[in-house]
């Protein structure tokens, strides 16, 4: 089976992690400060913590901006079920923005009338999540204007994106947002088994980060409520919970990070490869906005059913059958039953809808061959032609 997405381990991957397992700490050693700053280097910004996954990142980004009861925070309905679950852990209602149906990112237009109509029914939001689908970054300096004029927060998903770059900065500084999350699972462009990563400008929010992954607890004494009683002494100022990546995860991360650059360039290579070859089939190809750096996490075709009767599920099952792992994002989040008994409904956001309808994600990853690839466009050519 050609998968759709692949992690690579290689050797020194493998001898970073069994370095750890030979030292002194497992986990809350220099491992995990040690990839933090690397992150911070590479998305050239000042704070970064380490979480063990990009939906606890999700959930203490919403705590640490204080999302609770009587508060509204909007993503995108083309997305994994985290980017809006975050809210509800917070008891916090949730609402969708529908996509673009070119970018398949959360639409401007689509959000700039809805914060109008919010605004008049005083719903605004407390707290907006654009998603980076794909790894193509939504237009930030854009929503960064918007919440300026709105007053709301702003929570960059990443987890498709690190490595890309926006405008003028790598996607992570926080140029255009308070927080942007990573997510290390091995489908992503990095991976540390489980893991996640927040990225912000704030060292206030830094600071609430770090004790909300662990446990609300301060060993700061200048963030103390009293008098340290001596060495051992620590303080729960917050109610927190226990987030924290270990070493182990962090080497492996780490060690990845050395590939990231590489990892792009290899993933524009297989999508320069999917245009050109895909050119004649009746398939709407991605598009990738010049002015940013795509990271490419996903190579998703549409289905033009203006050129072909086959349908989505025929182009599934008979590539499925030959062996490749194609695989569809996303079933858009208010369909799911646990939205549809929010309230939600079919018909709600139509683009997404649309959009999933004909969706099929291709296999995109850094090591998939030449070979592979061609395997994959005949199977395509076979099922559509
Ligand atoms: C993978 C993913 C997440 C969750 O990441 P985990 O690290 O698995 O928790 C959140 N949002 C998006 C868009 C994702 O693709």
């Amino acid at each position: 089976m050609i998968p759709y997405g692949r992690q690579e381990v290689t050797q020194e991957d493998i001898e970073a992690v069994c370095e750890v397992l030979q030292s002194d700490f497992l986990t809350q050693g220099p491992g995990v400060p040690r990839f933090e700053a690397n992150i911070a280097e590479i998305c050239d910004v000042p704070f970064c913590v380490a979480v063990n996954s990009a939906t606890s990142a999700l959930h203490i980004a919403c705590i640490a901006l204080e999302l609770g009861p009587g508060d509204i925070l909007w993503t995108s309905p083309n997305s994994f079920v985290a980017s809006s679950n975050c809210a509800l852990y917070c008891r916090a209602a949730v609402d969708f923005v529908d996509i673009d149906p070119i970018t398949h990112n959360m639409s401007l237009t689509a959000l700039k009338l809805k914060l109008q109509l919010a605004r008049e029914k005083g719903k605004l939001p407390k707290i907006v999540i654009p998603v980076h689908f794909a790894g193509e970054p939504c237009d930030m300096p854009e929503i960064y204007a918007l919440s300026q004029e709105y007053g709301f927060k702003i929570i960059e998903d990443a987890s498709h994106a690190i490595g890309a770059r926006v405008a003028d900065s790598p996607v992570g500084s926080c140029k255009y947002s308070d927080i942007t999350v990573f997510s290390f699972h091995p489908v992503k462009i990095i991976t540390s088994g489980e893991g996640g990563m927040l990225t912000t400008q704030s060292e206030f929010l830094s600071a609430r980060l770090q004790m909300l992954r662990s446990h609300g607890i301060t060993r700061d004494p200048s963030m103390m409520s009293g008098n340290a009683d001596g060495g051992w002494y620590y303080e729960q100022l917050i109610l927190g919970l226990n987030y924290r990546m270990t070493d182990i995860q962090a080497a492996l991360g780490d060690s990845q990070l050395k590939r990231l650059q590489t990892y792009i360039q290899a993933r524009h290579d297989v999508a320069s490869q999917y245009d050109v070859k895909l050119r004649d089939l009746p398939l709407i190809r991605p598009v990738r906005n010049p002015e940013n750096l795509s990271a490419l996490h996903l190579y998703v075709v549409g289905i033009d059913s203006s050129k072909t009767k086959v349908s989505r599920k025929t182009v599934f099952d008979a590539l499925r059958l030959a062996g490749v792992g194609v695989n569809v994002h996303y079933i858009p989040i208010h369909l799911q039953p646990y939205y549809r008994n929010l309230g939600f409904k079919k018909g709600d956001f139509p683009n997404a809808e649309a959009y999933y309808n004909n969706a099929i994600s291709l296999p995109m990853y850094p090591t998939l061959s030449c070979e592979q690839q061609k395997y994959v466009v005949d199977m395509l050519k076979q099922v559509l032609v």
